[in-house]
C-alpha cells in the first residue's frame, strides 16, 4: 500500500489557474520521492494538496490508503516544511522546535534532531541571531520532531547560497536512517532532485513528465523536456 497516493487529480485556482491537470503520483513508505520541474510548474500546489492545505477541483488524496481528501490538515499524519522558513520570532530555538508539543519524548527528540541537525549549539538563541542556512534546518528540525509518518519539503534550500546548500543537501540524507518517515522533497534544481530522489517526479506546467528512478531518468527520459530540464 502507498504511503501518498493521487488519484487523478486536478487543481484550478478561483483566477482559472489550472495548476495541476490529473496526476496520478505514488509514494512508497519510506520513499524519497523528489518533486522537480520549472518555476510555476505545480510542485508547491501538489505539496499543499497532499498537506490539504489546498482541496483539489477534482480527484482523491489518499495516505496510507485511506481517502483524506476531505480530511483537515491536522489529522493527516503530515507535516510541511515551507518555501519560506516561518519561525517563531519570540521563542526560541529550543521553544521553536518544541512548539505545541507536550510529551515528555519530545523535549529529548528535539535534541537528538538538533544534533544530526547541526544546530545543537543553538538550541538558546532566536531566530534573528542565526543565519538563513541556520534558520531553514531548524524549520526542518520543527518538522521532524512532530514525528509526523509523511513530511513534505518545499525547496528547503532555496533561500540558500550555493556552498550552503551543497553541504544541507549533503546532511539531510543522513536523517534517513534514523528517521523512517516518506518524504516529497521539492526543488527546482535537477542535480539536487537526483541527488536526493529514490525516484524523481518531473512536472511542467501541472502534468506529470515521468516518475522513475535517477537512473532512468537520465538513460531513458521521455521527451526532450526532460533531457533539457535534467542537463541544466
Ligand atoms: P511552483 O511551486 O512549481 O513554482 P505553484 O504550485 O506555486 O508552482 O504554482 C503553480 C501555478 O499556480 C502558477 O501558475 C501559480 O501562479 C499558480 N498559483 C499558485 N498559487 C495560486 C493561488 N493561490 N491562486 C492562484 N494561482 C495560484
Ligand atoms: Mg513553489
Amino acid at each position: 500500500m502507498a504511503a501518498i497516493r493521487l488519484d487523478k487529480v486536478s487543481k484550478t485556482y478561483p483566477n482559472g489557474v489550472q495548476a495541476l491537470k490529473d496526476i496520478e503520483l505514488e509514494a512508497a513508505a519510506g520513499e524519497w520521492l523528489a518533486l522537480v520541474g520549472p518555476s510555476g510548474c505545480g510542485k508547491t500546489t501538489t505539496l499543499r494538496v497532499i498537506s490539504g492545505l489546498e482541496s483539489p477541483s477534482s480527484g482523491l488524496v489518499r495516505i496510507a490508503g485511506k481517502d483524506v481528501t476531505q480530511l483537515e490538515p491536522w489529522k493527516r499524519d503530515v507535516s510541511m516544511v515551507f518555501q519560506r522558513p516561518a519561525l517563531f520570532p519570540t521563542k526560541s530555538v529550543r521553544q521553536n522546535l518544541l512548539f505545541g508539543l507536550s510529551t515528555p519524548f519530545a523535549e529529548g527528540r528535539a535534541v537528538e534532531i538538533a544534533r544530526l541537525l547541526k544546530i545543537a549549539d543553538l538550541l538558546d538563541r532566536y531566530p534573528a541571531e542565526l543565519s538563513g542556512g541556520q534558520q531553514q534546518r531548524v524549520a526542518l528540525g520543527r518538522a521532524l520532531v512532530r514525528n509526523a509518518s509523511i513530511c513534505l519539503l518545499d525547496e528547503p534550500f532555496g533561500q540558500l547560497d550555493a556552498p550552503l546548500r551543497r553541504e544541507f543537501s549533503k546532511d539531510l540524507p543522513l536523517l534517513r536512517s534514523r528517521f523512517p518517515a516518506t518524504i516529497i522533497i521539492v526543488t527546482h534544481d535537477p542535480a539536487e532532485a537526483l541527488t536526493l530522489g529514490d525516484r524523481v517526479a518531473v512536472l511542467r506546467d501541472g502534468v506529470l513528465v515521468q516518475v522513475d528512478t535517477p537512473e532512468q531518468l537520465r538513460h531513458q527520459p521521455r521527451d526532450t523536456f526532460v533531457t533539457e530540464f535534467l542537463a541544466r
